[in-house]
């Protein structure tokens, strides 16, 4: 497998911002360790290695270019309204596909992996964009997942996202999940798209 993990963001891009905490920060470290878990087994890029500039359309040429069976994209969400009553803040995780993708396979294989990332918080679901750049057919030619890993300003996962450990834990564990997926398809278990 060819596996593209891009860490969204960086550089002049920061994204959400938190508290001083950056998107594009936190996603890096998340993406380092999913790239040490995946490197062994599988041929992985990454999209970015530091904190730089990377236009969506150069990520999606790296991808395109080399023929990349899966392309990852990491973020962190946000919720910015203030907290108020009988609004809830937002917390948890989602995974992104366009409508009608085969990456729906990949979705549905590593979602247990990804509700895991804060265990005690709710698996937002697979949602389905047709407007997110990195996800259209017309710019990418490979099965696609935007993960958005956690809110960068709900009070709990912002805390968690503060702390190194834990985003290479969520690196790790994306990994896992990615791995998850290979294997089965490997197996012949899911059928290649
Ligand atoms: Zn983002």
């Amino acid at each position: 497998m060819k596996i593209v993990i891009d860490p969204g963001h960086g550089g002049k891009d920061q994204g959400a911002m938190f508290r001083a905490l950056r998107e594009a920060d936190i996603v890096m470290d998340i993406a380092l360790a999913c790239f040490s878990r995946l490197q062994f087994l599988h041929w992985t890029v990454l999209t970015r290695v530091s904190d730089m500039y990377v236009s969506l359309a150069d990520r999606v040429q790296i991808a395109n270019s080399w023929k990349a069976d899966l392309f990852v994209s990491i973020h962190t969400n946000a919720d910015m309204d203030s907290d108020e009553p009988c609004m809830p803040e937002g917390k948890g995780e989602e995974i992104w596909i366009y409508p009608g993708s085969p990456a729906r396979k990949v979705a549905e294989t590593i979602k247990e992996h990804v509700d895991g990332f804060f265990p005690d918080h709710p698996f937002r679901g697979i949602k389905e964009s047709s407007s997110l750049y990195v996800l259209k057919p017309e710019n990418i030619k490979m099965p696609t997942l935007l993960i958005e890993t956690g809110f960068i300003d709900n009070l709990t996962e912002h805390k968690a996202f503060q702390s190194q450990e834990t985003r290479r834990r969520i690196g790790r564990m994306l990994g896992r999940g990615l791995l998850d997926y290979c294997g089965k398809r490997y197996r012949g278990k899911t059928k290649p798209n």
